[in-house]
């Protein structure tokens, strides 16, 4: 039985912003947020997140975490004052019942996703955690399948202030072993089209290229782009169109000879299903900072019956999400690829006790039982008060 669930921010420093350097005069609020011009997202100067910490009687503890780098506050009240006093005395044994209670107990106030259904996320991990734990089961087991002890990964982000140094330190990561790797356009300060270029010079004509188009464009532009991006072999485009542009997101899919990438920014199978009826995407990207594992699991079931493929994203956080992810994903008949965000990924995994690993192309998968990933004590340095 559950005894009680703390959310923990955390906040870990870095030396280079997300995405690379800051553009001239961009200057962050005594809060530490700011804007990125190329895609007109907010981000923060640090790596935010919200921990679930969930205890049963026993003592046993389930971890659980939420996409959170922008106001994490928000999250933990929810967890603190609204769902969290609700799970002591139930059993983790019922995640799913637990998780489509929570998400019943604010549909009619008009909650269906943001900022609510990600401290369900935090919640959610934690619960399949115990349950794991309880049933000495790795979560991929308890899914039905260990179809994958390692999975393909693709390198995420090229976070160098130049084109140059950006084609070289692609050249650099294949050269170590892994076969594709993505390119943020938000920071292609110098042009995209210049940099797609560099890239292809720089790696030769066989890694996998992908794009993240980070929502800049309207169809009609991010359809000329593509056409003109794929003269250098262009293996994903993602997130052509703004998020809410399901028309665009579909017109885009039936223009364009590339495959086409969206979902990160989506929570649950109802954000999902009217881009699946309308066939706006071939791969999905769900988030499971944001999806949480019930409803990442859904989603991803859901888009094999539109023959679509699963590549999970990878956001900011210390790596508890990203282990749940990797259990997910580690039992998915039509995963092709999940994100490795290596400037994140790499620096936070000292900070835990785990398997779990990435490189020369490939993620292993941690086999123990739960999500495979727990915070040491050196993690709690950065808890933000
Ligand atoms: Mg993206």
């Amino acid at each position: 039985m559950i005894k009680s669930v703390e959310p923990i921010i955390i906040s870990i420093p870095r030396d280079t912003p997300y995405l690379g350097p800051l553009e001239d005069g961009n200057k962050p609020t005594p809060q530490g947020y700011f804007i990125r011009p190329g895609n007109k997202s907010i981000y923060h100067l640090t790596d935010q997140s919200v921990l679930v910490k969930v205890t049963i009687e026993d003592g046993t503890v389930g971890w659980g975490e939420c996409v959170a780098f922008y106001a994490p506050e928000i999250v933990k009240t929810i967890i603190e004052e609204l769902v969290g006093p609700l799970l002591i005395g139930k059993d983790p044994q019922d995640v799913l019942m637990i998780y489509e209670d929570l998400y019943d107990a604010m549909r009619v106030r008009g909650f269906f996703g943001g900022f609510y259904h990600d401290a369900l996320a935090g919640i959610d991990i934690a619960l399949w955690d115990l349950k794991g734990k309880e049933l000495r089961q790795p979560v991929a087991a308890l899914l039905g399948s260990k179809r994958y002890k390692k999975l393909p990964g693709y390198v995420s982000g090229l976070p160098e202030n130049t084109i140059d140094k950006r084609a070289d330190l692609a050249k650099k990561w294949i050269d170590s072993g892994f076969d594709a790797f993505k390119f943020a356009s938000a920071v292609s300060a110098d042009g995209i089209m210049p940099e797609m270029e560099a890239l292809r010079t720089a790696v030769g004509s066989k890694p996998k290229i992908l794009i993240d188009m980070h929502w800049k464009f309207n169809a009609a532009e991010a359809i000329a782009m593509i056409h003109k991006l794929n003269q250098f072999d262009l293996y994903v485009a993602e997130a052509p169109v703004k998020p809410e542009d399901i028309a665009g997101q579909a017109l885009v899919v039936r223009s364009v000879p590339v495959q086409v990438a969206i979902g990160e920014e989506l929570r649950t199978i109802y954000e999902y299903r009217p881009r699946f009826e309308q066939l706006c995407m071939h791969v999905i990207q769900p988030e499971m900072g944001r999806t949480g594992l019930t409803s990442m699991w859904n989603i991803c079931q859901m888009s094999q019956a539109f023959n679509m493929t699963v590549m999970p994203h990878a956001s900011i956080g210390v790596g508890i999400f990203q282990a749940a992810s990797l259990q997910v994903a580690a039992a998915l008949n039509n995963l092709v690829y999940h994100e490795y965000q290596h400037s994140i990924f790499d620096k936070n995994l000292k900070y835990l006790n785990t398997t779990m690993s990435c490189s020369e192309g490939f993620f292993m998968v941690p086999q123990e039982p739960g999500i495979g990933a727990e915070p040491n004590e050196s993690l709690f340095q950065f808890v933000k008060k």
